[in-house]
Formats: C-alpha cells, structure tokens, sequence
C-alpha cells in the first residue's frame, strides 16, 4: 500500500484552508456546513494514511492498535457521509431548529453505524507472498459502506426532490464531489491496489471551494466589501431565523457628488468606502449600482448609528470644505416588514423607483404603509399576469347615446378582469400598474383582439351601431409598431376600420407624443378614427385639441360634475362646448346618471351621451341582450 497519493490531497486541502482563511468572510450556515465537510475530509485523509503506515508496521504497534486505527479512518468516511448530507440540508432549511430535527435521526444513524464498525470483525487481505497487506475488508467495512451509502441516497434524493429549494450551483457542486468520491471508491473497489479515494474527496473539497465557497464570490471587487450575493445570503438566514434587523440604504446616484471637483471624486469615494467599513455594530455592503446597505443586528443602537453616519455626511470629506456628498437615505427600522431576503431586496428597489416618495432632506423611512402598497401592486401584477395567461381578461361594453339619431349608436369597450374566485375586477384598480409595468401592452392587444372578434361575431350595422371606442393607453402610443400591429390584428378577423374608433389621452412627453401623431396618421390612413379622452380632468386642454387629429371630444365624468355643482364651472363647458363645435369636432358627455343630465347635456347640443343613465358597462352577450331589446322597442 502506498501513500503518496493521500499525502497529495493532504498538500491540496493545506493549500485550499490557506486561501479560506485568508480571506474576509461573514458568518453563514453554508458556510460553516462547509467547514465541516472540509474538516471531515481532511481527518479522512489524514486518518487514511495514518492507517497505511499503522497496518504496514502492524507488528511493532501491535495488532489491536492497527485494526483501531484502521477502523477508525472507516469512522472518518461515515463522518464525511453525514457532512455532505448536513451540506444539503442547511441549504434546504436555513431555518436551524427544522434542520436539527430533521438531522436528528441521521445523527443516530452515523453513531451506529461508527459503534458498528468498531465492533465487528475487520480482515486483511494480504498479496501473494502473505507479507504484505493490500486492502482491509470484512463486515467492518460493509458496516460503513452500508451506512454511508444511506446518506448518499438520501443526499441524491433531496437534489432531486427538494429541486426548488436548492441553489443551482450547489446541486451540481454536490454532484461532482459526490460522483468523485463515488467513482473513485468503485475503481478502487476493482483496482485494490490504487488508494486514491482520499485524494479524490480532495479535489472534490476544491470544486466546492472553487464553485461555491470561495469567499471572493460574496466580495465586492473593487472595495473589499461584501456584495449583493452576501447579503442576500445573510439577510435570509435572518428570515429563517425569524431575527429582525435594521438597514440603512446609501443610493449615490451621480448628482451624490454634484458638488465634488472632478478630479477628487475617486479619492472622497474611497474615503467613504473606508468610513463605511468601521461603523460600529455594522456590516456593510455594496450592489453593482453603487449602493451601500448597512446592517445593524443590535438594533437598539440602529437609530444611533443612523444619524451619526447622516451627521457625518453632512460634513465635508475634503479639507475645503466643499466635498459635501449628498447621497439619498433609505432607512428600514424593521427588515421584518417583509418576510423573504428576496421581498427586502425588491422593497428597496420599489422604494427607490418611487422618487416622488423621498422628501427634500433624501431621507426616506421605509415603513409598513409603503410595504403594503407594493405588495398590493404585486399582487396586482400577479392578477394581471394570471388573467393574460387564463383568457380571464374580459370587455364590458357601455352603450352611447346619439342625440341626433335618437338611438344607441355606438358605444364604449372597456376592460375587466375576473380574479380566480371569479369576482370582476374594474380598469381603476389595474391599469396604472399594468402601464408601470408595461403589462398594458399585453392587455391593450387583447382587449383589441375581442373587439374585433365581437364585431365580428355581431356585425354592428345589425344592431344599429357605428362603431365601437376602444381605449388606448399612453404607453401604447409611444409604441412605435403600435399601428402595424393594430392594422394586422383588424386584417386578421377582416374588420373594415370603420367599425374602430380609439380613445387616446394627453401624453405626457413631447418624444411620445411624436410616435403617437406617427401612429395615428398610419392609422388613419386605414382609415380609423380618433378620440380624445378624459377632458377637462386637468390631462387635457384646449391646445391639445388643436394638435391632435381627433374627431370626438369626450368630456369626463367630473367635468360633468362640477358643471351641475359649481357656477364658474358652467361658464368654462359652455365654452368649451362652443370652440370644440367651432372645430368641426362631436363631443361625448360621459357620466350621465339623470334624465336632468341628460335634459340639459341635449339641451347644450352635445351629440352624444355615455351613462349609467341608459346603461352601466355590460359583458357582451348582455350588452347584445340590450341592443335587441332596444332594436325590438
Ligand atoms: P374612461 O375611458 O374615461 O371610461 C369611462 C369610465 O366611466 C368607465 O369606468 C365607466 O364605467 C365610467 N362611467 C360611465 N358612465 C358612468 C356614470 O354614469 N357614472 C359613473 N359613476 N361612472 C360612469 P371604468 O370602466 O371603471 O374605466 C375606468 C377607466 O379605465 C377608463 O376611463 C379608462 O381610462 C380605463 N380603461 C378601461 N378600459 C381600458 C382599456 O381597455 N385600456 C386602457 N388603456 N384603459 C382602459
Ligand atoms: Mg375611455
Ligand atoms: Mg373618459
């Protein structure tokens, strides 16, 4: 028996704990799993050759001794065995009292089966001249093979089945280990003279190392401190644990160091780094986008620290007096608001995206009411998506009413969204998020394939009707292909443009507006035709109406309002009604409730009336229902 190889993987492991413990690390369950492992297989190794050297001077140690020794390097394999399933099990529950339940059972096991291994007999198997001893067998080591290999069934079997919940990286990590230790101890099985199943745990110790525990991956290149990946990894060991902590966040977007000559920018930033790394009771880290989050696990001292470091940076970090950098302040008393590392790190994402929200000192306190309202636009997103992916969006349609024909002519498409339980979900509640989400493309396009396909179905000259208005988001409109798309999908259920008439409301940027004149004329060269909506709610004006290519006004519900409530506010739609006729333009009254509503909106020459006077929004074979009835009247 030979021995060079295992003093090899014991060279190769001395190198590996060098580097490790070099290296700046936080404190992490995987981490100290992985200590383990590493520990286990060291020992193993150690214990291998140790036994090589026992069995080949057997005589002068005596007997006993050997085989202990012997027995004990079998003891050290089950130790590794157990190691790698502890391995996988601090992954899958971070939280520590199910983990230890869970290993519980393991940890008798092992004690056993070592108890075993003692206890049985252990034989030699000498070579042909009975002097030496090639390889040790016999029910000592069936024992720890036997053992052993339960832990590597269950191991495999929680890669397998608890897929989910494991890293990636780590499944594959723990799959070459495995496999080297596995394929080596069968070549050894069949060639009892190559020992070199202690070398191979070796090299699998290094790819653990080298995929998933080199301690730089949790680094931050450029300034030492620890990145997004640590703290995702350390804020959800807090979860799991049900701890709270506090955090600050440090956004220093470029305007941080408007005040910072060019040329000192670089050094002040260092100076900032090494401040942030010696706050007291902290531990600092740093994502790509140039944020710092601090962590305070004391949180006694948390509100302390915070306004020390604001004090700090309220101070100049250059000796002239002018270096004041001014980043923005994110400050989470309570990381609990939130239940996942995931859902902390999307909050401050959230909260940062919301600008409107920080207040002029650029500090802003993360607290529960902003939580509830991301989640509730979450939850919104998921309804939309959910709605997309079941055919679950639907279209109400609300007729209108001419004045000149004296009959319903038209009417209004507008979207529902039915949630799982099978409740409606009105446009108030989803369509902003679906626009800040950039859902409302999606959704927009549906909504525009059902009107066509009803039109389709219930030709609308039958019905006595001219067209229907369909409305259009302003993201929609600063989507350049937006009219291809909408021309194909008319083609497609061969609808005449006629039959279309889309809302469009004020954009907001002059670049968008651009795409949007682009869009309409391509569509109106279709022949489609345009409406402007949401009138005199402060979104539009009467310059808009000039510039834009409409053919029908609509004028808002609370426009309405304020014309039956407020004095002056009659004067201001009498003139609007006035210049709008003057333009050639119709115009829509929305909101009508009451015949004296209707009455005086006739009165005032409006051509067309929308209301729950003649009817709420209705799903579409109701709405069919309606326009029969009106046509059998
Ligand atoms: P809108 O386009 O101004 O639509 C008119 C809204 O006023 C509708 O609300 C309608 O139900 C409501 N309404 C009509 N008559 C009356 C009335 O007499 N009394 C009262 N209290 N309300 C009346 P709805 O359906 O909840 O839609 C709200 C808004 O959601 C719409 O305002 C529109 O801006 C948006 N929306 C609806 N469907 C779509 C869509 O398919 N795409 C896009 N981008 N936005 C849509
Ligand atoms: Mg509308
Ligand atoms: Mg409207």
């Amino acid at each position: 028996m030979h021995i060079q190889i295992q003093c090899c993987g014991i060279v190769l492991m001395l190198v590996l704990f060098y580097f490790y413990v070099r290296q700046k690390r936080i404190s992490l369950y995987t981490q100290k799993a992985f200590w383990s492992v590493f520990w286990t297989t060291f020992v193993c190794v150690v214990f291998d050759v140790l036994s090589i050297i026992v069995i080949q001077h057997r005589h002068e140690v005596s007997e006993p001794f050997a085989k202990f020794i012997a027995k004990t390097y079998l003891v050290t394999l089950l130790a590794v065995a157990i190691s790698a399933l502890e391995y996988m099990y601090v992954d899958i529950y971070v939280n520590m009292d199910v983990y230890r339940k869970q290993m519980k059972k393991y940890w008798v096991l092992a004690l056993l089966g070592a108890i075993g291994t003692y206890a049985v007999p252990l034989h030699y198997n000498y070579s042909a001249d009975g002097t030496e001893v090639l390889y040790t067998y016999g029910p000592s080591v069936y024992v720890t093979y036997g053992v052993s290999l339960i832990f590597f069934v269950r191991v495999f079997y929680l890669m397998y089945k608890e897929k989910a919940k494991i890293n990636p990286r780590r499944r594959e990590a723990v799959c070459i280990w495995l496999v080297l230790w596995i394929g080596a101890s069968q070549i050894q099985f069949m060639y009892t003279n190559l020992l070199i199943v202690g070398y191979a745990g070796a090299i699998g110790i290094m790819v653990l190392y080298l995929k998933l525990e080199n301690p730089e991956t949790n680094l931050d290149r450029k300034t030492g401190l620890f990145n997004s990946n640590a703290l995702y990894q350390y804020a959800k060991e807090f979860y799991a644990k049900d701890e709270d902590f506090s955090l600050l966040v440090i956004v220093f977007a470029s305007r941080a160091y408007k005040n910072i000559r060019l040329d000192r920018r670089a050094a002040i930033k260092m100076q900032i780094i090494e401040y942030l790394m010696k706050i007291p009771d902290s531990i600092t880290f740093k994502n790509a986008e140039d944020e710092y989050f601090v962590v305070f696990t004391n949180m006694g001292v948390a509100e302390k620290r915070v306004r020390e470091i604001r004090e700090r940076f309220q101070e100049s970090w250059d000796e002239d007096k002018e270096g004041v950098v001014l980043p923005r302040w994110l400050y989470l008393p309570h990381a609990n608001v939130v239940d996942k590392a995931g859902n902390l790190l999307y909050l401050v994402r959230y909260v940062r995206q919301e600008e409107k929200e920080f207040s002029e000192t650029n500090f802003f306190n993360v607290g529960q009411e902003i939580v509830d309202k991301m989640r509730n636009e979450r939850e919104m997103e998921r309804l939309i998506l959910e709605a997309l992916e079941h055919d679950r969006v639907e279209v109400f349609y609300q007729p209108i009413f001419s004045t000149a024909e004296h009959r319903i002519t038209s009417a209004e498409a507008l979207v529902r969204i039915r949630d799982n339980e099978g409740k409606i979900v009105p446009p108030g509640m989803f369509i902003e998020i679906a626009e800040e989400t950039g859902l409302i493309m999606k959704l927009g396009r549906v909504v525009f394939e059902k009107v066509c396909c009803f039109i389709k179905n219930h030709p609308l000259e039958h019905y006595g009707m001219q067209y229907i208005e369909i409305n259009l988001s302003v993201v929609q409109c600063a989507y350049e292909h937006l009219a291809q798309d909408y021309i194909t999908i008319m083609e497609q259920y061969g609808i005449d443009s006629k039959y279309i008439n889309l809302e469009i409301t004020e954009s907001a940027s002059t670049s968008a507006k651009m795409t949007l004149i682009k869009n309409m004329e391509e569509l109106m060269g279709y022949g489609v035709k345009f409406s402007l909506d949401d009138f005199g709610t402060g979104q539009s004006n009467l310059n808009y109406i000039v510039d834009m290519p409409v053919d029908i006004v609509k004028f808002d519900r609370t426009m309405i309002n304020s014309y039956f409530e407020n004095g002056k506010a009659k004067y201001v739609m009498e003139a609007a009604i006035h210049m709008i006729h003057g333009m050639n333009l119709e115009i829509v009254s929305e909101g009508i409730e009451t015949k004296e509503q209707f009455q005086t909106m006739e009165d005032l020459g409006i051509s067309h009336i929308q209301g729950y006077y003649f009817s709420k929004p209705l799903p579409e074979d109701e709405f069919i229902e309606f326009l029969e009835k009106k046509l059998g009247a």
